[in-house]
């Protein structure tokens, strides 16, 4: 029995914000042709994505915001949202799937249709604020799973993972100070988007790096700073903003972690129910990573681990 849903869409291929942004269709491309190249595959089971009910964007987002965004979207050409942000016809449609395989990953992790949700999105979420776009995001896929899973499964408990090597801002604007939230986040220092300098909510851990940090550090954190966390908190629901800009291939950051890494906290998570009892399943989204063969290789390394019905069908060791 597979136990990992796999979401994805055809409109993530049609987002594109000009041909020098690294946030590009190829990203998700190259992660499909490999997963299924690599045989993980078969770990598995593919959904195409369904699109977000506008009550789960406005539990995240402001009605002016959601407004300015379809105001927005152009019906040709490109439509700049600021230095970074853009908007192509699709864009729109395929934010809002994004946010909808999120939510659909809730929904079949807690009626207990799978234990494991891997949702294959772009535009990425977690710079998303609840009033602003920002750092390639427009709605902010792991706050709106957060919310849609509190708000419609009367969930007591839930965490957000980020080990994205930025900071998740937008995910701490809209989630920061809730008791039935916890955020556990590692980010490079002194790096996009430099907002955790000022400020870190009471329901949020911190974990920054400094520029050349190696993968040890990171496994270190996972075992030290996260679980023991999460193990105390007790969450029903773990939602993972995964982002593989952290690698050392990759040169929107200065971290040095490999595949190996990667496939590590991919293992640590698919573990994560043998010591948190409490815990139903877990949401992984896919952040940032523009690289495309490191995002890709670093993303099925990580999914090998992660999907495996079996620690024996894994890679092994990590
Ligand atoms: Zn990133």
């Amino acid at each position: 029995m597979q136990t990992t849903v796999y979401y994805t869409h055809k409109s993530f291929l049609m987002h594109k914000m000009g041909n020098d942004n690294p946030e590009c269709p190829q990203r998700l491309e190259k992660i499909s042709e490999l997963l299924f190249a690599s045989g993980a595959g078969k770990f598995v089971e593919s959904k195409e994505a369904p699109m977000a009910e506008l009550v789960d964007l406005l539990a995240a987002h402001d009605q002016d915001y959601v407004n300015y965004l379809s105001r927005t979207s152009p019906d040709e050409g490109i439509a700049k949202i600021n230095v970074d942000t853009a908007m192509n016809p699709f864009t729109w449609e395929a934010a809002q799937y994004a946010a909808g395989a999120s939510c659909a990953a809730v929904d079949d992790i807690l009626s207990g249709r799978f234990q494991k949700a891997f949702c294959a999105v772009r535009p990425p979420g977690h710079h998303a604020h609840r009033d602003h776009s920002g750092g390639f995001c427009f709605l902010n896929n792991a706050a709106i799973a957060v919310l849609h899973a509190i708000g419609n499964y009367e969930l007591r408990r839930v965490a957000v993972v980020d080990f994205d090597v930025h900071h998740g801002d937008g995910t701490t604007d809209i989630l920061g100070g809730r008791e039935d939230v916890l955020i556990l986040d590692s980010f490079q220092e002194a790096l996009f988007p430099y907002a955790h300098i000022h400020h870190a909510p009471p329901n949020a851990v911190y974990s920054p790096f400094p520029e050349g940090t190696e993968g040890l550090a990171l496994r270190k954190n996972m075992d030290e700073v996260w679980i023991p966390r999460l193990v105390a908190y007790r969450p029903e629901l773990i939602v993972v903003s995964a982002g593989f800009d952290a690698h050392r291939e990759e040169n929107q950051a200065q971290l040095l972690m490999v595949e190996s890494d990667y496939a590590f906290l991919g293992r640590r998570f698919a573990a994560c129910h043998e010591f948190i009892p409490s815990l139903k399943g877990i949401v992984v989204i896919l952040e940032g990573g523009y690289n495309t063969s490191s995002l890709a290789r670093s993303c099925v390394s990580f999914l090998m681990q992660f999907a495996s019905p079996s620690r024996r069908d894994g890679l092994q060791p990590v």
